[in-house]
């Protein structure tokens, strides 16, 4: 117990986790694993602004260094190029766990023997990373005592059969399909999570991320708001695939990383489903995006961009949309920004990237 209000003291807390009334708050010291690709950076903005000192730890399989950019030179940023599959050794007070090649779609549209050669190392190399890097992470927080978060996602539901999904619902995922190196290696890093708090009384938080858009998305990893973002911009036709009656729920990034925070920060170990319960068809979307990025990009777009459709992607899951309520409760969290709100605010930072036009334009 002594031990325990040590640690707690050092980071700045009493032992109920609060800092306590008219102190400052001491600033702690942060491992964000993945934190140089989409959601990473944005915790990583979040968490330096509030004062705090972040290393990231990232292999560059998906992340940018251009997205961390800002932060070279400050001395409470790190960055380290290094591979969660190998162990390492750091002094921290929190883990969040993010890395993980998050969109394995793209390979699908390589050359067939890139295909085969290509996305066999890509879904062996997810399985890895999941396991092996959660395990990694999770051997790191019980050495120093650290509290871990494993940023987990609303594919463990798979093809749902329960809709919205809630957080005691187990899934309807193939163990053998195409997807399964995603969602098994995900819900094997669950386990193992579940397995370091049980056994060992690590401090784990579990968050269930469902589909998230924003700057700093990757153009071309195959993501639906991304791929429709970039193809209204440079006047192509939306690509929907299968009959584009599925559906998704979208969340502005900005609201999941206060999730995120609020999950790390809270009492409560999950799993948590963070996603915006507002559902769109891709059909919908496929329609929506165009015209929203009319209103804002004052050049030619085709607000009735034609549609495109292609084949879909095996075992696309049909419908899916978080029930949040154990967010709301616990967390007293909910998303703020509609997609209709949160699109054009993507709109500056793909068109830089797209065309490297300087201009901004102010939404
Ligand atoms: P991303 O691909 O932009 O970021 C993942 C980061 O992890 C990249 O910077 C990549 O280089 C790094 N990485 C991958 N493998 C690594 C390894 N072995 N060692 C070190 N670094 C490695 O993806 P994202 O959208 O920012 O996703 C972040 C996390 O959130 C992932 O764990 C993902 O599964 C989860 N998630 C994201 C979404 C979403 O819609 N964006 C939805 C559900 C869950
Ligand atoms: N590990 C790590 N950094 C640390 C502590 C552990 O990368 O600071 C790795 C370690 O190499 C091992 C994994 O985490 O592969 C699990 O560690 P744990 O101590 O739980 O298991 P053990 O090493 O006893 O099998
Ligand atoms: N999708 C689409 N057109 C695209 C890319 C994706 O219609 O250009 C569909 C895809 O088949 C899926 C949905 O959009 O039904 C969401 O796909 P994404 O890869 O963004 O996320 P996930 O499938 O992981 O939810």
């Amino acid at each position: 117990v002594l031990y325990e209000a040590f640690q707690e003291g050092l980071r700045g807390r009493n032992v109920a986790g609060k800092v306590p009334s008219g102190l400052k708050r001491k600033s702690l010291r942060i491992v964000v694993t993945g934190g140089a690709g989409f959601v990473g950076s944005h915790l990583v903005d979040r968490l330096i602004a509030r004062g705090d000192s972040v290393i990231v730890v990232d292999n560059f399989f998906t992340g940018r260094k251009e997205n961390l950019m800002h932060h070279f030179g400050n001395p409470k940023f790190e960055l380290i190029r290094h591979d969660v599959v190998e162990p390492i050794l750091l002094e921290v007070d929190q883990i969040y766990h993010l890395a993980c090649p998050a969109s394995p779609v793209h390979y699908k549209f390589n050359p067939v023997k890139t295909i085969i050669s290509f996305s066999f190392l890509f879904q062996f190399d997810i399985i890895f990373t999941n396991v092996v890097g959660t395990l990694n992470m999770l051997g790191l927080a019980k050495r120093v005592g650290a509290r871990f978060l494993l940023t987990s996602t609303s594919e463990v539901y798979g093809d749902p059969l329960q809709h919205p999904q809630v957080e005691t619902y187990w899934g309807n995922v193939n163990p053998i399909g195409v997807r399964s190196c995603y969602d098994e290696g995900k819900r094997t890093a669950e386990t193992l999570t579940m397995d370091y708090h049980r056994s060992l009384g690590i401090e784990v938080r579990i968050a269930r991320i469902f589909n998230t858009y924003g700057p700093r998305m990757c153009i071309d990893d195959g993501r639906v708001v991304s791929n429709f973002v970039a193809q209204a911009l440079r006047k192509e036709p939306m690509t929907v695939y299968g009959d584009g009656k599925q559906t998704r729920s979208f969340q502005y990034v900005s609201d999941l990383v206060e999730g995120l925070i609020r999950l790390m920060e809270g009492d409560y170990v999950g799993p948590f489903n963070l996603g915006n319960p507002g559902e769109f068809t891709m059909l919908e979307l496929a329609e929506t995006i165009p015209k929203k990025l009319k209103v804002v990009v004052q050049e030619a777009i085709d607000p009735n961009a034609k549609i495109e459709f292609r084949p879909n992607t095996e075992d696309d899951p049909h419908k899916r949309k978080p029930d949040i309520s154990k967010a709301k409760q616990l967390l007293g969290w909910e998303p703020t920004i509609s997609l209709r709100k949160g699109l054009p605010l993507m709109v500056n930072d793909f068109r830089q990237r797209i065309f490297g036009s300087p201009k901004t334009i102010v939404v």
